[in-house]
């Protein structure tokens, strides 16, 4: 391990695993025709490192061309009132706290595009969004918004923009010391702002959440590494502050062009990280014997189980739990993953209207947040399910 990078601060020998899952598949939203397609879905390992350095987790053994980002990835959670009542809220905040209005606005990785589309019309500002997944009939373009179904690379020549943002993206680049260089170089004036949204690694480790750790997701940030990134590649950090139940991770920064020495990360921070890496393999096995128990009795006295959320956290659960017949389906309210499988372990998703009939006895929700959202459906569909957030593990032994 002495002569590993790390690809978020770049120090020397300060990288060291602590977590490791084999063969798990290496897209997790991208939508699977037929059952046995699902069941030979490619896979990759997982070799989670940390390093002491800035606090970065990342997984060693992934490799960029083994994951495919095309018009067949559907990662939209554009379909859920929940997650669309955030995104307008911070849309507004950017729009008011950052003055945003009027301006060009970049988003790299948008997706659909509609959180481009929302920022855009909400504070009249004209809009760029990269991303080789966007589907063009699938957001009507407001006027001054236009879309690019192409990766954002160091190759990328744009005009500068008054907010570039990227939103669930950095997760999936493996390199972020680079990535963060290129985007430095579009984003060139000092009176521009940047703002990029990430999932949380503090959460998942004090979680155990195994189910958070997939191959899509090659690298995995802590407010203090996030920080290190940003003030190594030529950026002043305006605020870092989580979101959505503490599960988003978000920075606003701004271009600077003083030369500043960057001082390692708070200590203290990387020392809390550290330590959480360290129980991290033993509160994932434990989480997952809890889960592996109850769902074998659950098929075991007869009942129906199935996971409410077909995504990434859905395959990550199942593939890493190795869990095939004990749960037939997968919710989503999502139309366009409806009838497809869940790569690795081949569930089908079915739509809520599926449980009308189904009647499943219990209902096992992928984030919590959504609770309440996916209680009011479950009564629209007249099923008494017992109702389990991914968090309620306490063990049932037989
Ligand atoms: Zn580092």
């Amino acid at each position: 391990m002495d002569n590993i990078i790390c690809p978020n601060c770049q120090s020397v020998g300060c990288c060291h695993p602590f977590y490791q899952v084999l063969a798990v598949p290496t897209n997790s939203c991208l939508l699977v025709e037929d059952r046995r397609r699902a069941l030979d879905f490619p896979t990759g390992d997982i070799l989670l490192m940390l390093c002491s350095g800035c606090g970065f987790v990342f997984n060693a053994a992934w490799d960029a061309k083994r994951t495919v980002y095309s018009d067949q990835y559907e990662e939209t959670q554009g379909f859920s009132p929940t997650f669309n009542k955030f995104n307008h809220a911070l849309a507004e905040e950017l729009i008011n706290n950052y003055e945003i209005r009027g301006k060009t606005v970049l988003e790299i990785g948008c997706g659909k595009g509609e959180f481009l589309s929302l920022i855009c019309k909400l504070g009249g500002n004209r809009g760029i969004g990269y991303d080789p997944s966007f589907v063009p009939a699938r957001q009507h373009a407001a006027p001054g918004v236009r879309f690019v179904r192409e990766f954002f690379t160091e190759n990328t020549s744009e005009i500068a923009p008054d907010l570039l943002c990227c939103k669930m993206t950095l997760e999936h680049i493996g390199h972020t010391h680079r990535f963060l260089t290129s985007v430095r170089q579009v984003a060139n004036r000092v009176d521009s702002f940047v703002f990029f949204q990430v999932p949380d690694v503090h959460r998942i480790l004090k979680e155990g959440a195994f189910w958070d750790i997939y191959y899509e997701h090659c690298s995995y940030f802590s407010a203090t590494s996030l920080k290190q990134l940003f003030l190594g590649t030529g950026f002043a950090v305006e605020r870092i502050w989580t979101g959505y139940d503490d599960q988003y991770l978000m920075i606003m920064a701004r271009p600077t062009i003083a030369e500043s020495v960057v001082p390692l990360g708070g200590q203290e921070d990387v020392g809390g990280i550290v330590y959480l890496c360290g129980s991290f393999a033993a509160a994932a096995a434990q989480s997952r014997s809890a889960w592996l128990s109850r769902l074998r009795n659950w098929a075991a006295a007869g009942q129906r189980s199935v996971l409410w959320g077909s995504g990434s956290k859905a395959v990550a659960f199942l593939t890493t739990l190795g869990i095939h017949d004990e749960i037939e389906y997968a919710v989503d309210i999502n139309p366009h993953r409806v009838g497809r499988f869940l790569p690795g372990t081949g569930q089908r998703i079915v739509a809520p209207t599926f449980l009308r009939s189904y009647q499943p006895d219990n209902v096992v929700i992928m984030n919590p947040i959504y609770l309440r959202e996916i209680e009011r459906e479950l009564a629209r569909q007249r099923c008494e399910s017992s109702i389990y957030t991914i968090l309620d593990i306490e063990a049932e032994h037989a």
